[in-house]
């Protein structure tokens, strides 16, 4: 298995998580962009936006559940925060486990790129 974040899904790549069940996991990014920068993952591996079809919607839906709870534990959901997704090559995704950004905690810049 090579994919960094499917190791991360079975506990062999450490990571702080703070959430998890059987469809997402979400954890600390290790190079924090803002005081909060949570990256939030399916467990199934999807390589970006393109692989999501059909029922995978439901998924993507249960995630922004899930970030939107984080951003209230947190306590950054009335300030104001950002979910963001790299999917492909020119839209700046590294990591090739499909994966939702979620920062917060500073002003962000209008800028996406
Ligand atoms: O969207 P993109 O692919 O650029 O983002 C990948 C993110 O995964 C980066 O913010 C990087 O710091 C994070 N990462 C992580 N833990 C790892 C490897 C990468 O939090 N072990």
């Amino acid at each position: 298995m090579s994919c960094i974040f499917c190791q991360i899904a079975e506990g062999i790549i450490p990571a702080t998580v703070l959430f998890k069940d059987d469809k997402v996991i979400a954890f600390r990014d290790i190079h924090p962009q803002a005081p909060v920068h949570i990256v939030i993952i399916p467990v199934k591996h999807f390589t970006n936006l393109n692989d999501i079809r059909g029922d995978d919607f439901a998924l993507i839906s249960y995630i922004f559940s899930v970030a939107t709870d984080l951003a209230r534990s947190e306590g950054i959901a009335e300030s104001g925060y950002r979910i963001a997704v790299n999917s492909g090559k020119e839209g700046g995704q590294v990591v090739q486990h499909l994966h939702f950004h979620l920062l917060g905690g500073r002003q962000l810049s209008g800028e996406l790129g």
